[in-house]
């Protein structure tokens, strides 16, 4: 994908969470978590396994039970990924998961509010090396916070900086923070509020966002503004769904906005409209499916019509376009074959296995004789079947012209 903007990454301090960095100038990293019963080691494992496959670079589980905290004994060794284990309001189940091996810990201030426990944990993470991240909930602030400040931005950055006060105190620095919301524009402004208090590096996400589609716009509008103001180091979707949804929704974020190389397909395709020659939506997803696991980063379009299809994707690296009940496959814009409509799916699919596997040229070389000819004639023949000026335009300008202009007759 060609880099078409950078945006200014606001400097934060880098920590390591297992082998993968977080802040400073390391790639921004996707995150998910487990839904599986983290005791179920099999089942947790699997869904990790998942979750890496579609672009997650660190996954959370949840240490909610002495089980679970034995459970990532096993699971850590055997993950593709680092892990991070989420405590909510045992403090010994932190230090159980420290002793697991987890890479990481998430504390949330507002149900770990006794400061020697927060203290303990810190103290026992820092002589491990191991970071925590600070996840305050706007939904679940400390009472005597929320008393005060009330789910604001305030409140939320108050929390995390007391949080922060009691990690420094013992000595430790290996943080990161995350001030979430269910509401993107309060998230957005906790966000803002925080980057400009601290550089320790920033866990971006609105919590609670709900299932699809609703809640991949609302992380999305909530994460792509922090990001494109160079806020964030490290993402999570929080979706009612499928986590894999989350990882994938994550990594096409970051390539989208040019953060992370593009490692896999980029299907685009045309909304469609009055001229379609074929369901572009029926067409578009079987070749999505059909291409879903091919992991080279290459752009494929489906287009509805041959009159404006192929110009208008042809920066894609293969492409089909409909036209008079047939298919006209191209390769960076230049008509490489012309197949019958019931072939257009399999055709573009092997087609964009040839470009990945062989590449451009090679596709080219392969272009059927006479393909571009044929691919004109239709074109041609559309626009003619439609009439030159089926529209009368050239009288209706005659009359537009001839018109007295009624303001100006007035005048
Ligand atoms: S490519 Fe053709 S069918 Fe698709 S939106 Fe554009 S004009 Fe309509």
């Amino acid at each position: 994908m060609t880099q078409l903007t950078t945006y200014p990454r606001r400097q934060t301090r880098k920590i390591e969470v297992g082998a993968v960095s977080v802040g400073g100038d390391a790639p921004i990293s996707v995150q998910s978590m487990t839904t599986t019963k983290t005791a179920d080691v099999e089942a947790t494992l699997a869904q990790i396994y998942s979750l890496a496959a579609n672009g997650c670079d660190i996954v959370r589980c949840t240490c909610n039970e002495p089980e679970a905290a034995e459970a990532l004994a096993h699971i850590v060794p055997r993950s593709p990924v680092p892990i991070v284990a989420d405590i909510h309001f045992h403090y010994q189940l932190a230090l159980a998961a420290l002793e697991a091996g987890v890479q990481c810990l998430r504390l949330n201030p507002g149900n770990i509010r006794k400061p020697e426990r927060i203290k303990a944990v810190a103290m026992e993470a820092r002589d491990r090396g191991v970071p925590i991240r600070i996840g305050v909930n706007g939904g679940s602030l400390d009472p005597d916070i929320e008393a005060r400040y009330g789910q604001t931005p305030l409140g939320l950055v108050e929390s995390a900086k007391r949080e922060i006060g009691y990690f420094e105190e013992v000595g430790f620095d290996l943080i990161k923070i995350s001030v979430k919301a269910s509401n993107p524009a309060l998230m957005i402004e906790s966000y803002r509020l925080l980057a400009d208090v601290t550089d320790y590096p920033l866990h971006l996400g609105v919590t609670e966002a709900g299932p699809l589609p609703g809640g991949l716009i609302k992380s999305t509008a909530g994460i792509a503004v922090l990001l494109a103001e160079g806020i964030g180091d490290t993402i999570r979707y929080s979706l009612t769904a499928d986590p894999v949804e989350e990882a994938r929704a994550g990594r096409q974020l970051l390539e989208s906005l040019g953060l992370r190389e593009r490692k896999s397909l980029d299907l685009i395709a045309c909304p469609s409209c009055g001229r379609a020659e074929i369901d572009v939506i029926a067409v578009a997803t079987a070749a999505q499916e059909a291409l879903r696991e091919l992991n080279v980063p290459i752009q494929v379009a489906v287009m509805g019509c041959v009159v404006n299809g192929p110009g208008e994707a042809s920066s894609a690296d293969v492409g089909i376009a409909a036209g008079r009940k047939r298919g006209h496959l191209f390769v960076r814009g230049q008509i490489v074959k012309v197949v019958p409509e019931a072939e257009m799916v399999s055709a573009l699919v092997t087609w964009a296995k040839l470009v990945a596997s062989d590449g451009i040229d090679a596709a080219l070389a392969k272009a059927d004789q006479g393909a571009a000819a044929e691919a004109a004639a239709d074109r041609a023949a559309l626009l003619d079947a439609r009439g030159d000026d089926a529209n009368e335009a050239s009288v209706r300008i005659e009359r537009m012209r001839s018109k007295d202009r009624p303001d100006e007759a007035k005048s």
